[in-house]
């Protein structure tokens, strides 16, 4: 009621509101005025944090916090009233906009900010514009010597050349990928398993820097996780400073940073966002993103400098609505095109030297680069154990009423009375259409076609049983057989449903052929319309200057991906009445979240998706490298043997035979951490995990992650616990229910050595919090694979070629999952810690997915909580005395 009458001082409105189970709570919120005054400036969005971003003392307690908060908003309010704020082009303008959106903080704005003399430059304005570069040539070939490798690691670690021998010899056999090819389609290939502590980062980077100065080539280094992708980020630039790029005759930045456009703020949609297409506290968000985009590094806004809580301020569809998504980017024909963030990291990444990315744009890249340029040729996959998975995803083919809404619209355009630009092929190809009859028939056909896709409100259509269109068809039949077919368990749960694509009926069939027709009648003018734009880029008319070309270019490439789309839609539709071809895993399916269903569709993946990974990444790279801490299996590896660790590279489909290296962490895991696999928590007994779980991360005091398999599971524990903890003093947070994103949540729990956190797989494989932040992990149970149809296939496949039942292949499986969730534990010399298992019946064969030499104790909770106690209390002091040390991280 408070809240309601007067504006409230808050930090993170949004969280205190979940936290005080009172959703509409709003009011002065310092996190909004953080983001205004000091735009794409990082702050962990915690009362600590502020005081840390500000210069301000930390509160000793939480009775300490009001008082901080009005001091920071006092020192926010000050700066702008301070000369040498370096923030302040641009502030009065938005600040303008803001008062007549009523933001709250805009009334103690007003006052304080000066209108400028001399009118601001418009964000637009201020952006600079990208340059042309001309063509690169090849790089050059030339051999790396082992010495200069050595000499390149001891400078980029600043120790002496004799200081880690593991390390050497990892960065010297990571040279080998860039050996010149000897024959086509067979890359050099380096599979590289180097314990936690090896420090790859710069084994790697030794090489690569050595390597792309003396050719004039580009790396480009591979991460699955953002978390990777930052601390590379950091950490290459002492292998590339710009000095040297300069030196050997490259313009622009040695390193570039690159992404899938969805990540990226597209300015156009900014625009429109401003000039009315965002309304209420959306329109508010937009003004500080417009705030970030002007003083943004490179307008990234997934894992980029704009804070990741300020999407969760507002609305979360509001950040997704800025970005890129739907691909609908008109290129040369927007306005906004030289100085757009994307196509600057796109021209950028090919005259770098070092190009991070990840392992899904890698092989969009390295399958369908509109320049050569771009392909990637000589790749290091780091978190290489994530490949196998990347691939799945990416040639995967799924037909699904998403899907194909987005094709629709990005034939037709907006429909109904949406706002924005999106404005479909006939309108950005216009120009073409008037001068080409034929391409003007052709997109004519395309529109007509698209007509008959699914369009918006076809869920609604699809489950009230009035479905229009055959595509739309087919998706009701769909929905249908999977109902009627699953017996999965997931019906009662509210998650989503599948069946195999099997036994499908004459009607389903029949229903199946109508939706093909219909794909195969927007291909056809679709490939037409490739066709013209070919010949219409080869005549070169008058009219046709640069951007023209561009743009055009830029269409065509378009267009030969959606055709290969249709194509792969096209293939698994006929697929479906005759036998299964044994390629190919093929399954319906209804994807539901708590209970709520969002899509519907047909879903292909390839039984062994290496194969397509090995024609469209490695046959046209020259040097390939992938590399992890587990990137074998510790059964595996113990005996030498490499055979599924090379499979799974993709490196048999070529014939290729990779050099293989492995080295053993040098952390002393012995005396370090214990795994202690608890017995006496029966599954599936929710108070009981929930009781262990609390009394865990007393016992240690916090620092604690919980790792769960099943987001309900999650929220149960979290319910019953986490008012308890607080009470203690223990901060509790979780993905899934606090209204944080994923990445803000791991920073506040590094911030904190007394808070804890619970989450999902995104937390098993992407935290890396060194020290004592992190002494505890929490397993709620083995990480049994989930038994899907896609698991079941592939499962049969190992079993018919390996014998044994396919256990061997769920066994490697959970050992990846449980050597990743203990990684998250020990990440310095100097970190101790615990690693708990709440399972009855844990198998002692998955016991080689933890590092040779770690104890591992099966026990009771009572006495695993005294071993949580015990090595706390030791912890604390060890850390106090090795806090000189912990610079030693790798
Ligand atoms: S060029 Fe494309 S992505 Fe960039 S601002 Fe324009 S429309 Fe958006």
């Amino acid at each position: 009621m408070a809240a309601a009458d007067t504006p409230l001082l808050l930090l993170n409105a949004p969280l205190v509101a979940s936290r005080l189970g009172y959703p509409d709570l709003s009011g002065l919120d310092l996190l909004e005025l953080f983001a205004f005054i000091h735009p794409a400036q990082f702050m962990v969005p915690t009362p600590k944090g502020l005081a840390q971003a500000l210069g301000l003392a930390e509160p000793a307690s939480d009775d300490a916090v009001p008082a901080l908060l009005q001091a920071a908003a006092e020192v926010l309010l000050s700066v702008c009233e301070d000369p040498a704020w370096p923030e302040r082009e641009g502030a009065w303008s938005v600040l303008q906009s803001l008062v007549r959106l009523r933001w709250p903080w805009a009334g103690l704005l007003a006052p304080r900010i000066a209108q400028p003399q001399k009118a601001e430059r418009w964000l637009f304005a201020r952006l600079p514009e990208w340059e042309e570069a001309p063509e690169r040539p090849q790089p050059a070939q030339i051999m790396l010597q082992d010495e200069a490798i050595t000499a390149r690691l001891a400078e980029l670690t600043g120790s002496g050349a004799e200081a880690r021998p593991a390390q050497q010899a990892y960065a010297r056999a990571a040279g080998g990928m860039f050996a010149p090819r000897g024959q086509q389609r067979q890359p050099h290939m380096v599979l590289a398993q180097a314990g936690t502590g090896t420090g790859k980062t710069f084994g790697y980077l030794a090489p690569a820097s050595l390597w792309a100065e003396q050719s004039g080539g580009t790396v480009w280094v591979s991460t699955y996780t953002k978390a990777l992708q930052r601390q590379l980020r950091r950490e290459s630039r002492a292998a590339f400073p710009p000095e040297r790029a300069a030196q050997t005759g490259r313009s622009g930045p040695p390193v570039v940073v690159r992404k899938g456009r969805e990540n990226y703020l597209c300015l156009l949609n900014l625009e429109d966002a401003l000039q009315g297409g965002f309304t209420g506290r959306p329109a508010i968000m937009a003004q500080l993103v417009a705030r970030w985009a002007a003083y943004s590094q490179d307008g990234d806004m997934i894992g980029g400098d704009l804070p990741g809580w300020l999407g969760t301020l507002f609305r979360k569809r509001g950040i997704t609505a800025l970005t890129d998504q739907r691909g609908e980017c008109v290129y040369a024909g927007c306005p906004h095109f030289r100085k757009c963030f994307i196509e600057r990291a796109a021209r950028a990444s090919a005259g770098a030297e070092l190009v991070i990315a990840n392992h899904a744009l890698v092989m969009i890249n390295a399958a369908r680069a509109r320049e050569p340029a771009q392909r990637p040729t000589r790749i290091v996959f780091d978190e290489g154990h994530h490949v196998f998975e990347a691939a799945d995803s990416t040639f995967a083919a799924a037909l699904t009423g998403a899907e194909t809404v987005e094709l629709r619209r990005w034939v037709i355009g907006p429909e109904g009375n949406q706002r924005g630009r999106r404005r479909g092929l006939a309108a950005r190809l216009a120009d073409v259409a008037s001068y080409d009859d034929e391409g003007a028939r052709a997109i004519a056909d395309a529109r007509e076609a698209a007509a008959s896709l699914p369009g918006d409100g076809w869920l609604a259509r699809v489950v009230e049983g009035a479905p229009f269109g055959p595509l739309e068809d087919l998706l009701a039949e769909t929905r249908e057989l999977v109902l009627a077919r699953d017996e999965s368990g997931g019906q009662e749960a509210g998650y989503g449903l599948e069946t195999e694509a099997a036994q499908l009926g004459g009607s389903f069939i029949e229903t199946a052929g109508r939706a093909q027709e219909a794909l195969e009648a927007l291909r056809q003018p679709l490939m037409r319309l490739a066709l013209r734009l070919e010949a219409l880029i080869e005549d070169g008319p008058d009219w046709l200057d640069g951007p023209a070309r561009a743009r055009i270019e830029g269409a065509r490439g378009a267009i030969g991906w959606r055709t290969d789309l249709i194509a792969g839609w096209t293939a698994l539709l006929a697929r479906l009445g005759g036998p299964g071809d044994p390629e190919f895993v093929d399954w319906l399916a209804l994807e539901r979240s708590e209970g709520r269903e969002w899509d519907i569709g047909l879903h292909r993946r390839h039984l062994d998706p290496m194969k397509p990974f090995a024609e469209a990444v490695l046959a046209g790279a020259h040097g390939v490298m992938m590399t992890s801490a587990t990137l074998s299996d510790g059964a595996e590896t113990a005996s030498g043997d490499w055979t599924s660790a090379a499979e799974r590279s993709g490196a048999p489909q070529l014939g290729v035979r990779p050099q293989v290296f492995a080295a053993a962490s040098p952390f002393d895991y012995a005396r370090n951490a214990e795994v202690l696999i608890v017995t006496d928590v029966p599954r599936g007994d929710i108070p009981a995990l929930a009781n262990a779980y609390g009394r865990l991360v007393e016992a240690s005091g916090g620092g604690a992650l919980g790792l769960f398999t099943a987001i309900r599971r999650l929220r149960a524990v979290y319910g019953r616990i986490a008012d308890r903890l607080a009470r203690g003093g223990l901060p509790l947070f979780a993905q899934h229910v606090d209204p944080i994103d994923t990445g803000t949540l791991v920073d506040i729990f590094r911030d904190d050595p007394r808070a804890s956190l619970l989450g999902t797989d995104a937390l098993r494989d992407g935290v890396d919090v060194p020290g004592h932040s992190l002494r505890l992990v929490v397993m709620e149970q083995v990480p049994w694979p989930k038994p899907s149809i896609l698991h079941r296939a592939r499962r049969l496949a190992h079993a018919e070629k390996f014998g044994g039942g396919g256990q061997a292949h769920d066994d490697r499986i959970i050992r990846a999952r449980l050597a990743q969730a203990f990684g998250r534990l020990i990440r310095t010399g100097t970190d101790r810690g615990h690693f708990v298992v709440l399972s009855s019946a844990f198998p002692s064969r998955l016991l080689s997915a933890f590092p040779p030499g770690t104890p591992v104790r099966r026990v009771t909770l009572d006495a695993a909580l005294q071993s949580v106690a015990g090595r706390v209390s030791d912890a604390a002091s060890a850390t106090a005395q090795h806090s000189q040390i912990d610079e030693s991280r790798l």
